[in-house]
């Protein structure tokens, strides 16, 4: 499989080659194609699996330029994640000039509201950090039409999942969630079976 034969954009495929992601990893040979249809995923996958693009690629790929709002929010359980990430998602958007942010506790909230002002397609953060700007209203989340949380194992076994939670309640109900997690202990299971719409599971 190559990532020609995927449904997305050119400007995604121009990006991967700059990249220079020829062949797609595992997961991202099964995640893209059923999250390109909207399909709420839980995925097993380790970290070096290639897991972020697996969802920096149908996240980029789907969010429009033109909205003004943030359309996808990305939890991580750290800073170092989230920048990661971050990245990420701008390497892959490059050339559909996709703005992502990330926001994370320790950083002044200032610069990172200031930041959320311009327009910013995805957001990448942590609970906390999250939460905060939802509360402030420095982050908008009507047009949110992705959500994914990375790491989730990782995220619990940190404590945040009332933050979780807290974020998820918050978000538009027309969305599609996609959790990514190493390992699938129960409280994961729980939480992927309270919020998610018939998804499917992807063992790596
Ligand atoms: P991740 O599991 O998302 O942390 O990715 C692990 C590493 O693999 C990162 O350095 C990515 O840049 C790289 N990577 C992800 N997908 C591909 C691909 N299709 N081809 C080559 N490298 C990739």
């Amino acid at each position: 499989r190559s990532f020609a034969d995927f449904h997305v954009s050119e400007e995604i495929k121009r990006a991967l080659a700059v990249l220079k992601y020829e062949t797609p990893t595992e997961v991202q040979s099964e995640v893209i194609p059923l999250a390109m249809k909207n399909q709420d995923l839980v995925v097993k996958a380790q970290t070096g699996s290639g897991k972020t693009a697996s969802f920096g690629i149908p996240v980029s790929d789907m969010v429009e330029w033109e909205e003004k709002k943030p359309q996808a929010i990305i939890l991580t359980p750290t800073r170092e994640l989230a920048v990661q990430v971050c990245e990420d998602i701008t390497n892959i958007g490059r050339f559909k000039r996709i703005k992502a942010v990330a926001v994370y506790g320790k950083e002044p909230f200032s610069k990172q509201k200031d930041e959320l002002k311009q327009k910013t397609h995805v957001v990448v953060g942590t609970p906390g950090r999250v939460m905060d700007h939802i509360e402030r209203e420095t982050l908008i989340l009507y047009q949110i039409k992705y959500l994914i949380i990375d790491e989730a194992d990782e995220m619990l076994n940190r404590g945040f999942i009332d933050e979780v939670e807290a974020i998820i309640k918050e978000l538009p109900s027309n969305r599609v969630t996609m959790v990514f997690s190493a390992t699938l202990p129960k409280d994961v299971e729980n939480l992927c079976h309270k919020y998610m719409k018939d998804p499917i599971q992807i063992k790596i």
